[in-house]
């Protein structure tokens, strides 16, 4: 790429390092012309198509802002809310596709969500999969029984 500084059209990389989750690779690159020095981060493309239409890049904040309207008054923390963020972009990227829409990010916060705090998860079910009745609740609240009752089913059988 070119260099920012003189716009000499190739640069060296001096340095290479992944980042700590593993999803980005940060650069840091000479210009054999002036000397100066710059950094480049690496990232697969990820690009989210909103219900509008408009394509924009991936982004964890989004995410974590979606989920914390959820978790209002609930026992989780911005350390949480990261954590959850993070699985669900590497649930994403593991799908192999570099555009999904909002819907499949939707879908990939549900399980870790309802894993985290379920009283979060039943607030976010309920505007993601646009909840109109209290039956909707029922059912949702009925598969949440239904599931604690077969893990302790499993539990016992252990
Ligand atoms: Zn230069």
């Amino acid at each position: 790429m070119h260099c920012p500084f003189c716009r000499h059209p190739d640069s060296r990389v001096v340095d290479s390092r992944t980042s700590d989750d593993g999803l980005s690779i940060r650069r840091r690159r000479q210009c054999p012309q002036c000397g100066g020095r710059f950094s480049t981060i690496e990232t697969a493309s990820l690009n989210v198509i909103k219900r509008s239409g408009v394509i924009e890049p991936f982004s964890r904040e989004k995410v974590m802002s979606g989920v914390r309207k959820a978790c209002q008054g609930r026992p989780v923390t911005e350390g949480d809310l990261a954590m959850l963020a993070q699985s669900v972009e590497e649930s994403i990227r593991q799908t192999g596709s570099s555009q999904i829409d909002t819907n499949d990010i939707g879908l990939a916060i549900l399980g870790p969500l309802r894993h985290l705090d379920e009283v979060a998860y039943l607030r976010f079910a309920s505007v993601y999969q646009a909840f109109d009745s209290l039956d909707d609740f029922d059912a949702a609240i009925a598969q949440l029984r239904a599931d604690h009752a077969a893990a302790v089913a499993t539990a016992d059988a252990d």
